[in-house]
């Protein structure tokens, strides 16, 4: 089962994701991770990730294609794989369909931006300033929200209301993605 969760940041798709992985036993695949990891080991990718990703916005696509190449191509990923925080703009997603890597369900994680503000300055993530928190979520709309679009034109996106309780979110993930699998 191949699986990508789309959603605002903040919009709780991290914890989602981890929960859904782990009870389908596919691994969970953050770009967000990988890139804090290659941060905190100083490595090339880290080094040349590290000024955009404090400031908020997008690592280049160019960039972003090798790391999600590589993980991709690693054995676990086999038998399916979620991806959190990938695609993030419409040249991502075209990468997946060119790869042909074909995507069973896309799950977009809707939360209203005036709550997603206040999950944000909640966080207390490093890269959580109110400066890089309206960055972040300028940048979502310009670049991650035309892929709500590209996904609904290919019939490819079911909605899942990310408001209440991480098991209230769970319940309704659960049950698009059995439903939608028939
Ligand atoms: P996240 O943990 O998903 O919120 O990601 C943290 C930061 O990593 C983002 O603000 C971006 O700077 C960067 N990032 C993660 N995934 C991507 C991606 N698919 N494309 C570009 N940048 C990304």
């Amino acid at each position: 089962m191949n699986v990508v969760f789309l959603g605002p940041p903040g919009a709780g798709k991290g914890t989602q994701a981890e929960r859904f992985a782990s009870e389908r036993g596919i691994p969970h695949i953050s770009t967000g991770a990988i890139l804090r990891a290659a941060v905190a080991a100083e490595t090339a990718l880290g080094l040349q990730a590290k000024t955009y990703m404090s400031s908020g916005r997008l690592v280049p696509d160019e960039l972003m294609a090798g790391v999600v190449s590589e993980r991709l191509a690693e054995p676990d990923c086999a038998s399916g794989f979620l991806l959190d925080g990938f695609p993030r703009t419409v040249p991502q997603a075209e990468l997946l369909a060119q790869r042909g890597v074909g995507l069973d369900h896309v799950i977009l994680i809707d939360v209203p931006t005036e709550e997603v503000v206040q999950r944000l300055m909640g966080r207390g993530r490093s890269d959580d300033t109110p400066e890089t928190v309206r960055t972040r979520i300028d940048t979502y709309a310009r670049q991650t929200e035309p892929l709500i679009a590209y996904y609904e034109e290919r019939d490819a996106l079911r909605r899942v209301d990310g408001t209440g309780s991480i098991d209230a979110v769970f319940e309704r993930l659960t049950q698009v993605v059995n439903g939608a699998s028939q």
